[in-house]
């Protein structure tokens, strides 16, 4: 039984590393034997077992060599990434459109499909329309391409564990068992995963984009409403029911005005796309769009100043308390960082205590438009990456 015990104990060990070694190579695109033997701490031999097993996968291919840093010795065997052999579908619901992603390992994302969204949709109408998008993005999917997992993004509070949208308030939504409305409209067998789109902009952002190799970061979005995903120690902070983040929230201004959580004053009120249109005398009905009317301002900047102080102001409360390397402002945040990024950072510095504050990047996403769509993905790859031979056999 011993015996029995160990094998087991070793072919599960050997699936994890296999899973580790796919994942680097999924987030570097292409890498070395040698690059891979010296971050696993796995000697050459097992190395070379493990990429060999991935090769018969599909999963990675042999590469040109690689020569060593040094320059010196000889050149190590390359390996990269087959995007075409296995995909996820990437679903990023937003609170006037939805996009769907076909993305290929590595997180190519190979191709889109976006659909806009009447105001308050109904969360059926919503699971119609991802599979009319769903439909469109597999069409010319290569036959030899395996789906893997479909990954959704929903600007809310989302409980992961069981796929809840408790609170959506820009949707309309409470209490929307919504990954299962799209599991069954799709009937897709693969797993199912559901978060909320800060926390997948800050996923995204950490493995790919501003915050590569950065422990410490914060991503900010602002997609009518503001939410944060926060990553520390290298880790996404949940918090006790995974809802950490509602910075929005944030009591701001107690006697300001009233905010569609129920309290008064929160910063939303102040830094919302609501806010922001009523400050540029746009009407109300551009608060969905507002990152592209922010795109195309051509207005006096200083209509901007009053909201990038409270941007900044705000910031700073999230520096201190959670002390980043980074501060990556997605959606509209992004667009409006864009105009008035020195009024921004000037309130940031002044209400940073200098410990917390001195060394932080206030930025954009590097991922641009595809940060949320990039952050499901990954989400989706997840079982591959936890398991490649056991996820392609099913
Ligand atoms: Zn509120």
């Amino acid at each position: 039984m011993a015996r029995a015990g160990t094998g087991t104990n070793q072919e599960a060990v050997r699936r994890h590393n296999l899973g580790t070694v796919l994942r680097y190579v999924h987030r570097t695109g292409s890498t070395s034997r040698a690059s891979l033997t010296s971050q696993m701490a796995l000697n050459r031999s097992t190395i070379g077992g493990l990429a060999a097993t991935l090769e018969d996968l599909g999963l990675v291919r042999r590469s040109t060599p690689v020569a060593s840093r040094a320059g010196a010795g000889r050149p190590s065997a390359g390996l990269e990434v087959v995007s075409r052999r296995a995909y996820v579908l990437a679903i990023d619901v937003g609170v006037d459109r939805v996009v769907v992603g076909r993305v290929g390992l590595g997180c190519d994302v190979e191709v889109r499909a976006r659909v806009n969204l009447p105001p308050e949709p109904a969360p059926e109408h919503v699971a119609e329309t991802i599979v009319g998008l769903v439909a469109a993005v597999r069409a010319d999917a290569s036959p030899e391409s395996t789906l893997v997992g479909v990954g959704i993004s929903v600007p809310g509070v989302v409980r992961e564990a069981d796929g809840m949208v408790v609170f959506a308030p820009n949707l309309g939504w409470h209490e929307v068992p919504f990954a299962a409305l799209v599991r069954e409209r799709l009937g897709l067998t693969v797993d199912h995963v559901i978060a909320n789109d800060a926390d997948l902009g800050a996923r995204a952002e950490h493995v790919r984009g501003a915050g590569v190799a950065v422990d410490h970061l914060v991503y900010v979005s602002g997609d009518v409403g503001v939410g944060a995903g926060v990553i520390t120690d290298g880790r996404p902070l949940g918090g006790a029911g995974g809802f950490a983040g509602e910075i929005g929230h944030m009591s701001f201004a107690p006697n300001g005005l009233r905010c569609h959580c129920g309290s008064r004053g929160c910063w939303e009120t102040q830094v919302g796309a609501v806010a922001i249109a009523r400050a540029i005398g746009a009407p109300a009905d551009v608060v969905p769009t507002l990152d592209a009317v922010l795109d195309d301002f051509d207005g006096p900047p200083e209509s901007l100043h009053e909201i990038a102080h409270h941007v900044g102001h705000g910031l700073a409360n999230v520096i201190n308390m959670l002390n980043p390397q980074v501060v990556v402002l997605g959606g509209y945040l992004a667009s409006l960082h864009r105009l008035v990024e020195p009024e921004i950072l000037a309130a940031v510095r002044s209400g940073v205590m200098s410990a917390a504050g001195g060394q932080v990047l206030v930025t954009r996403p590097t991922l641009g438009a595809d940060t949320v769509l990039v952050g499901a993905a990954e989400a989706a790859f997840e079982s591959l990456l936890a398991d490649p031979a056991g996820v392609l056999s099913r």
